[in-house]
């Protein structure tokens, strides 16, 4: 039962402890400097820069087909002239050629909408600053010098694990690249209690002291339903499953747990299972997903569609077929994916359709089915074969790096618990 969380969905959130790591990533753990910063909340859209009644800041974030226009708007910017200079001047081309979703965007503002700077991100670690000076706007692309380091971050979740890094800090780049990882093992839609905590280390690149981009997730150990689950990462920059268990087994399973979607949304819908009716009449041979109309739903493993259209009581339904012996089905959708036809060739996490509510369905949910020749299997449960562990000549490397990244974590659990028994 998954009741749980509609109750502690009314708790707020207590406690966050984080404790920023600042080290050289090839120092010993043994002597890294630990820097303690006290609890603090972090307001995403306010800079505590400059108080001054009389400007404001702002830092919001690229959409899909945003134009510079639809940002001042949404930003409050009311102010014609900066915007026919950014959009004449042929310095400022590239921020109308860079609208990269994502990409962020940092403004100050007196209180009428007047733009007086602005600050965005380009590609290469570029940044454009724009600002008004007694002569105008000047205009100008400086090169970021970024350091990196180290980030220990530490979180509980009490009612979601966005509620959760969020108060801890920790970007949302973070907390999807932690779903991921354990994608095969967790659900992170369902499987998630309150009290579940975890402990990150990742990488960050500063520039003059602020946080400019996040790099990936080095090491991760992770509390749940009072199983501890570690993950380190070992291979290069573009091994894409490169995270391995501290004994060495690969993380990477050929199907995950849940095809849907995780994310901001996905991750606040209600927990409530969802029960069809037909859950009364005849065995159910599947599992039902409660999840928002739209939601994303992903092909859980590498396949080839076997079947897209519509089909009675499933409505519309997607089947792939994953090798000789498993087939995976995906009832009620909504739509979908556009780019995929019968006979298309899907990767795991590929998205194939959104969820709905065709055929029988009274809500809208995802319906997902298991095949292992032929028959239905918990897909909640079943035995996932996984990807290839550490290769035995790196086995030495693999072990000096698990010893070193864990020793980190250790360093923070034993401070957060010298620091909850004071
Ligand atoms: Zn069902």
């Amino acid at each position: 039962m998954k009741w749980h969380w509609m109750f502690f969905a009314v708790i707020l959130p207590i406690f966050i402890l984080l404790i920023i790591l600042s080290a050289t990533p090839d120092s010993e753990a043994g002597n890294v400097k630990l820097r303690t910063i006290t609890s603090e909340v972090i307001l995403p859209f306010n800079k505590a820069k400059d108080h001054s009644d009389e400007v404001f800041w702002q830092v919001d974030q690229v959409r899909r087909n945003d134009t510079l226009g639809k940002l001042f708007d949404r930003m409050g910017v009311h102010d014609n002239d900066a915007k026919k200079f950014l959009t004449l001047s042929s310095d400022s081309k590239a921020i109308n050629t860079q609208l990269i979703p994502g990409r962020t965007l940092e403004i100050k503002t007196d209180a009428d909408g007047k733009l007086l700077y602005l600050e965005y991100e380009l590609r290469d670690d570029n940044i454009l600053v724009a600002g008004l000076t007694p002569s105008g706007y000047q205009i100008a692309q400086q090169k970021l010098i970024l350091e990196q380091q180290q980030v220990i971050k530490s979180a509980t979740i009490i009612n979601s694990l966005f509620g959760a890094t969020d108060d801890a800090g920790i970007p949302d780049q973070i907390a999807l690249q932690i779903a991921s990882i354990f994608s095969g093992v967790i659900d992170f839609n369902q499987d998630l209690r309150s009290g579940d905590k975890f402990n990150v280390l990742y990488e960050a690149f500063y520039n003059a002291g602020e946080l400019m981009k996040t790099g990936k997730v080095l090491a991760v150990e992770f509390l749940s339903n009072g199983k501890l689950r570690k993950a380190i990462h070992f291979g290069d920059a573009d091994t894409k499953y490169a995270y391995y268990t501290p004994e060495g087994e690969n993380l990477h399973k050929s199907f995950l747990r849940s095809p849907l979607e995780f994310s901001r949304v996905s991750s606040s819908f209600s927990r409530g299972r969802y029960h069809p009716i037909l859950n009364r009449i005849r065995a159910h041979k599947g599992v039902d997903f409660a999840a928002a109309h739209g939601t994303r739903i992903k092909a859980s493993g590498d396949g080839v569609i076997k079947f897209m259209g519509r089909k009675g009581g499933y409505g519309n339904v997607v089947i792939i077929k994953h090798n000789n012996k498993i087939s995976t089905v995906y009832g009620h959708l909504a739509r979908f994916s556009k780019i995929l036809r019968r006979g298309s060739e899907v990767t795991q996490g590929d998205i194939i359709g959104y969820v709905g509510k065709t055929g029988l369905a009274t809500g809208p949910h995802l319906h997902y089915e298991f095949l292992l020749n032929g028959v239905h299997r918990n897909p909640m449960t079943v035995e996932l074969p996984s990807g290839r562990p550490i290769d035995p000549n790196y086995k030495d490397a693999f072990k000096a790096k698990n010893l070193e990244l864990f020793a980190k974590i250790e360093m923070l659990n034993r401070q957060l618990s010298a620091a909850s028994s004071q």
